[in-house]
């Protein structure tokens, strides 16, 4: 069984507002192994919707539409399929008086706009709105079932499950894809796709993908099988194989963050942190505490931008900032170490650098970041330099994660 997915409305169009609806349809009608061939945006009128419509009737079996049924002029939704179906709309009193009823539950009349909603092309079913005054369409046309939703988010879902999903079920049979996305990071997305690039060949059952979003690497997996454990062995064996051959480039699964892979691993080996940052302003120590229970492995913070708080709250020594800058490898190491102490913490990690877009020369150019990494052996500086194209939010968000990551690959012992 295939299907195709119609969002109507003109804030879509102007991109005002993100289609949500159509990405949360897609996934649920993944899980009943119907095949998604096409997600299409339309404006609220009257001939785009029709034509869409039509198109989609004549090339799939399940059409679902959400949005334009709103009692307002620009709501043509209903006009469209009935204009499609070549019919009249007819109006239905036991919606009148649904939607009355929604009304009245919340202490008001019902204004006379409301009525078109209850107004349905011949030869189609209402659906009940059980949370919103629009009641869905159920329609055929030419063997294609069509069913019509708000473009609420909120009551699309509910109608959902609770009117459309019965039927498509017992419809689609036993097919069932599943998907499952390994996360990465401290390589490009090509060198990953070297690792696994047959697993990654076209037309193999499970399909295997790569997508970069700032710097972590997801690697997606999508399987179709005849049944659900059928398909979770596929997945399985790719997972376990990625797994093997990504090694601790893998830092997670399904929207897991670095920050809660470094925080399970600090959990699990009972170990403490502390930070010292300049350039990140707190965001590492940020992100180390979003994770509930942090208090267990993270100890403290110090932000220290200035030189004059590096030396007073670090004991950074001045001179060692004036001969070799704030920017640089020995600042970073004496500002790991310092702080390991103080808080008397197993790990340390200080960060120092130019976040730009100002302050940037030629020898120290916007990018150059130093990661220090103190334990109880003493202490591993990196340099990073991470390009002057990328903007401040981005300069502060790698350096996050490359700090993470140091914390993250020496706590694997490596
Ligand atoms: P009705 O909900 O009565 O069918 P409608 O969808 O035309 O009518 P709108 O006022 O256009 O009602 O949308 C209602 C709300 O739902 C708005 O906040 C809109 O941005 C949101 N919305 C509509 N379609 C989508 C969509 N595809 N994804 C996410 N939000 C949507
Ligand atoms: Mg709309």
């Amino acid at each position: 069984m295939n299907a195709a997915i119609l969002s109507i409305g003109t804030e879509l169009t102007l991109g005002q507002t993100v289609d949500t609806n159509s990405a949360w349809l897609s996934q649920r009608l993944a899980e009943l192994g119907i095949r998604v061939q096409w997600h299409v945006t339309v404006p609220d009128e009257l001939e785009p919707i029709r034509q869409e419509l039509e198109r989609a009737c004549a090339q799939v079996d399940v059409v679902l539409v959400t949005g334009g049924l709103g009692p307002t002029a620009d709501d043509l939704t209903r006009d469209a399929l009935a204009a499609l179906m070549g019919v009249g709309l007819e109006r239905r009193e036991e919606y009148v008086e649904q939607i009355r009823a929604f009304f009245a539950s919340r202490g008001r009349d019902m204004p006379e706009a409301n009525i078109v909603q209850a107004m349905f092309p011949t030869g189609s079913e209402p659906i009940t709105n059980t949370c919103g005054t629009a009641p869905g369409i159920r329609a055929r046309w030419k063997d294609t079932l069509i069913f019509i939703m708000p473009g609420v988010p909120r009551e699309m879902r509910v109608m959902y499950d609770r009117d459309v999903l019965p039927v498509l079920a017992p419809l689609a049979g036993e097919g069932v894809i599943l998907a499952s996305t390994l996360y990465c990071f401290g390589a490009g997305e090509s060198d990953i796709a070297e690792k696994i690039r047959d697993l990654m060949a076209r037309g193999r059952n499970p399909t295997v993908g790569t997508t970069a979003q700032q710097t972590v690497i997801g690697v997606r997996i999508h399987v179709q099988g005849r049944t659900r454990a059928e398909a979770q062995a596929l997945l399985d064996r790719d997972r376990e194989e990625i797994r093997r051959r990504l090694g601790t480039l893998v830092f997670g699964e399904n929207n897991d963050q670095l920050a809660a892979a470094v925080a399970a691993l600090l959990f699990d080996k009972q170990k403490t942190i502390a930070t010292a940052e300049s350039c990140t302003g707190g965001l590492l120590a940020g992100r180390l505490t979003d994770i509930p229970g942090s208090s267990r492995y993270f100890l403290q913070g110090v932000v220290t931008y200035a030189n004059e708080a590096k030396t007073a709250l670090l004991g950074v020594p001045a001179d060692l900032i004036a001969r070799h800058g704030a920017v640089s490898r020995e600042v970073a190491e004496v500002m790991a170490t310092a702080c390991r102490q103080r808080a008397n913490a197993d790990f340390a990690l200080s960060v120092t650098g130019i976040a730009g877009p100002g302050g940037g020369t030629a020898q120290k150019p916007v990018g150059l970041v130093y990661i220090g990494l103190a334990d109880a052996e003493g202490c591993q500086v990196t340099e990073h330099r991470l390009g002057d194209c990328l903007t401040r939010d981005e300069i502060r968000d790698r350096t996050c994660k490359a700090a993470l990551n140091r914390l993250r690959l020496r706590l694997l012992g490596e």
